[in-house]
């Protein structure tokens, strides 16, 4: 690009990505276009709460008598919207960074998720923080002047067609805050009457912290929305509908299975407005997931995602808190170890937790939402907070071999209510899918004695079962791990065992021969009813799910060896037994053995370590049975 100076117009073309995304909202987006001035005016209220929140340290870049506010102002003749604020404003590095380019990672991933699929809801725009290109769903071309607050540097002028490129200048401009004026397209021209605004404005930015103006007939500026904030009006007078709102504003894409609005009066004066989202952001697992709480002083807009508020594993929640104890002055250091901070956040946990109680009880479908959504997340609890372990033990749910279908859930409780009788302890298996789970041959002799087994398809569930451990004096076992005791219920099993012990002894230490590689120990088991073997780990060893995980985040899992238990019930089984007692040297007894123990790791969902050889001895049966 040739040199230029700065007073003339510079002409830069967007980055790649915002490219395509200006590309998507031109011509993709069909639907709730009026959307772009929800996203101007949030923009605008970010602008002012950034400028009034570095005015707390700088009180030169704020005259006390300035009133921060949003001013619009409509030409009809031209065609065009004004929106603009005296906040913070950016400067010309500021204006290249966040205005041509995508560098915040949401914008990528709402890229990812969009490029070939045009029947999207608009309301992923401000799910994915991309609001301000969504004026070119309206607009032929858009001119944005901006002053930096606290800066010498002279005002600058930003315009563009959406198109490939925008042409960058300095302007003129006394106040710091930002101008944006839209040249709206021809058929689009209906976003300058009056009624339109107010209405859209109504619907979307009615709660907005800051006063909105616009002239009304006589051409006198008046406030079109109400600025008492929400969260502090009584909730007896708030609807369904503004509380929603609310929530749209707080980047909710969604409508809410909750809310939560409380003020607390007395040691502790606060107000919070929390909800849960009914569908889970596309990055709630992404190490970089914000939480959804913004933190308010007295107020004033103090930050956002707010992780002090709430755990980790709370993050799902979005809203506000504001605080009548902490200094305006707060910064993010302050906050930890805070003991308001500490106490707020106590409560609300405590809120939350009631919350999802009472609708577990009362609004089952509604927690089966929930559930689907966050479940996963609530049970990162279990792990990391300790203090409410026994309210979070009982708000998990799992799938079960007596459930259904993957959307019948049961809770602990209800799996020890229904316990038969003589049964000590809580069976679970883990896995990577129900579909797997369920055909796993562990699960045979709990078939056959109606026996619950809890599945744990979570990769999380790993690491939870060790957290619960005892759920009201029962124990958690694995179906997959150590050596079977169903107690009184497996009496009957047990003398079969015995039997079968010495019947197979020889046998089994033959196998064990043949698998020194891949096995430590072989013994006859009493849990199998239809396969003829299955692997088990030792009660302290991994399980294979555990080893599939570890290994999957790159971590070093030693050897460990598992134990092949063999159905001495098993037609296969009482063949080999006689084989051997007849030729305890017979060469297909080897390619026999390996083949169980190939079976047995096919059923549960993992590899067998040599497909080929696996075949070739497939074959060589076939072979036999078709000669
Ligand atoms: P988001 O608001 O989700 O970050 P936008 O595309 O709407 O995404 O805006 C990009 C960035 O441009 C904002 O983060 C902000 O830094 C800057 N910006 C937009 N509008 C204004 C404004 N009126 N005043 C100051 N900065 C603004």
């Amino acid at each position: 690009m040739a040199e230029t100076t700065s007073t003339q117009p510079q002409s830069m073309e967007f980055q790649t990505e915002a490219k395509q995304l200006l590309h998507l909202m031109i011509h993709a987006l069909y639907s709730h276009k009026e959307v772009f001035l929800r996203e101007l005016i949030s923009n605008a209220s970010d602008a002012l709460d950034k400028l009034r929140f570095e005015s707390l340290t700088d009180s030169s870049i704020l005259n006390s008598d300035t009133e921060l506010a949003i001013h619009i102002k409509l030409d009809k003749t031209a065609k065009t919207i004004t929106i603009s604020d005296n906040g913070i404003g950016m400067n010309r590095q500021e204006v290249i960074e966040n205005i041509g380019t995508i560098a915040r990672s949401g914008s990528k991933a709402f890229l990812e998720k969009m490029t070939g699929d045009q029947k999207f809801d608009s309301n992923l725009i401000g799910k994915f923080g991309v609001g301000f290109y969504s004026v070119f769903m309206v607009a032929s071309s858009v001119k944005l002047v901006s002053k930096r607050a606290g800066s010498d540097e002279p005002a600058i002028q930003w315009e563009s067609n959406g198109e490939d490129k925008y042409t960058i200048t300095e302007a003129s401009k006394d106040d710091c805050g930002t101008e944006i004026t839209i040249y709206l397209k021809e058929e689009e021209s209906s976003y300058v009457e009056d009624w339109q605004v107010r209405s859209i404005i109504k619907k979307y930015s009615d709660f907005i912290a800051f006063p909105i103006y616009l002239p009304n007939e006589k051409g006198k500026e008046e406030i079109i929305n109400q600025t008492k904030p929400l969260w502090r009006r009584s909730s007896s007078e708030i609807t369904k509908e503004q509380y929603e709102e609310f929530y749209q504003q707080l980047g909710g894409f969604d409508k809410p299975l909750a809310t939560m609005h409380t003020r607390a009066e007395g040691i502790m004066e606060y107000s919070s407005l929390l909800f849960l989202p009914s569908k889970a952001p596309f990055d709630l697992f992404s190490l970089d997931r914000k939480h959804g709480v913004k933190l308010y002083v007295k107020r004033v807009f103090i930050l956002d995602n707010c992780k002090e508020l709430l755990p980790e594993y709370l993050r799902f929640v979005r809203g506000i808190v504001d605080s009548e104890d902490l200094p305006l002055n707060v910064s993010r250091e302050m906050l930890q170890n805070n003991p308001v901070i500490d106490k707020i956040r106590k409560t609300l946990v405590n809120k939350i937790l009631g919350k999802l109680k009472e609708m577990a009880e009362k609004e089952p479908d509604d927690y089966k939402t929930f559930w689907n959504e966050f479940g996963p997340v609530l049970k990162e609890g279990l792990h990391t907070d300790f203090e409410n372990k026994e309210k979070l033990q009982e708000l998990i749910r799992f799938q079960s071999s007596m459930s259904e279908n993957s959307d019948d859930l049961v809770s602990l409780k209800q799996y020890v209510g229904r316990m038969r009788e003589d049964q000590k302890d809580i069976y679970y298996i883990t896995g990577e899918s129900r579909d797997i789970v369920e055909k796993s041959p562990h699960l045979e002799i709990f078939k056959a004695k109606s026996i619950e087994v809890l599945f744990m398809v979570d990769p999380i569930d790993e690491w939870i079962v060790n957290d619960i451990y005892n759920y009201e004096g029962k124990q958690l076992k694995s179906v997959t791990q150590g050596d079977l005791d169903l107690g009184e219920l497996g009496k009957e099993e047990q003398d079969i065992k015995k039997k079968a012990e010495s019947k197979f002894k020889k046998l089994s230490a033959r196998i064990k021969n043949i698998l020194s590689e891949q096995v430590k120990e072989v013994r006859v088991t009493t849990r199998l009813k239809d396969s003829p073997a299955c692997l088990v780990a030792d009660d302290n060893g991994m399980s294979s799910q555990m080893e599939k995980l570890m290994k999957s985040m790159g971590q070093n899992v030693p050897e460990s060896k598992r134990i092949l238990e063999i159905n001495a019930q098993h037609l296969i089984l009482q063949n080999l037994n006689s084989r051997y007692e007849k030729d305890p040297k017979d060469p297909e007894l080897e390619e026999w053995v390996h083949l169980i123990y190939e079976q047995a790791l096919i059923a549960e969902g993992q590899m067998v370590p040599d497909p080929l050889a696996y075949s070739q001895r497939i074959n060589k049966i076939l072979t036999k049975v078709s000669s």
